[in-house]
């Protein structure tokens, strides 16, 4: 079965920067595959169409800019926020207050934002709410494992049911 709109596909991949030799950003090689619903929005437009037409033991390698992923870096989302921001349960939240730690934030309306603490200090913490992969042009490659069609259930909730998706209580 080709990949397609309403298919469930498991594949392995390795994410890396740039090119073939740049940095490794994640790879599932040694872990449990990716499953997904293809074709309902849940990944990168360009990472879909790229899988598009492939087969099981399929192999794969693409890049996608970072325009079409996770866009620009824009430092009009690095902020500046008064360490009050971080109290919990009336006291500062100083253990979670370190350099590279990331961390669950709302906004004034109430949405939900990750940021990444940049730098602290006294009275102030710097948060940057990119992306962590904001401007990074995106490189994969991997090896698709299984293609099967999905079921009614699954194309109405939009998810992958069973091994590697949802489990329903
Ligand atoms: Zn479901």
């Amino acid at each position: 079965m080709q990949i397609d709109k309403h298919t469930v596909v498991t594949l392995h991949y390795r994410l890396q920067e740039d090119n073939a030799e740049g940095e490794l950003i994640e790879e599932t090689f040694n872990d449990e595959p990716l499953t997904f619903l293809y074709g309902v929005g849940s990944m990168i437009p360009q990472f879909e169409s790229n899988l598009k037409g492939k087969n099981a033991g399929d192999s794969f390698s693409f890049g996608i800019s970072h325009q079409d992923a996770y866009g620009e870096y824009d430092n009009e989302s690095v902020v500046n926020l008064p360490i009050s921001a971080f109290t919990v349960d009336g006291r500062i939240a100083k253990e979670l207050l370190e350099p590279g730690r990331r961390i669950p934030m709302q906004d004034q309306d109430g949405n939900h934002l990750n940021g990444t603490v940049t730098e602290v200090k006294n009275d102030t913490v710097t948060m940057d709410f990119n992306h962590p992969l904001a401007g990074v042009d995106l490189f994969f490659s991997g090896k698709v494992e299984e293609v099967r069609a999905a079921t009614e259930s699954e194309i109405a909730h939009g998810h992958v049911h069973g091994p590697g998706g949802h489990h329903h209580h």
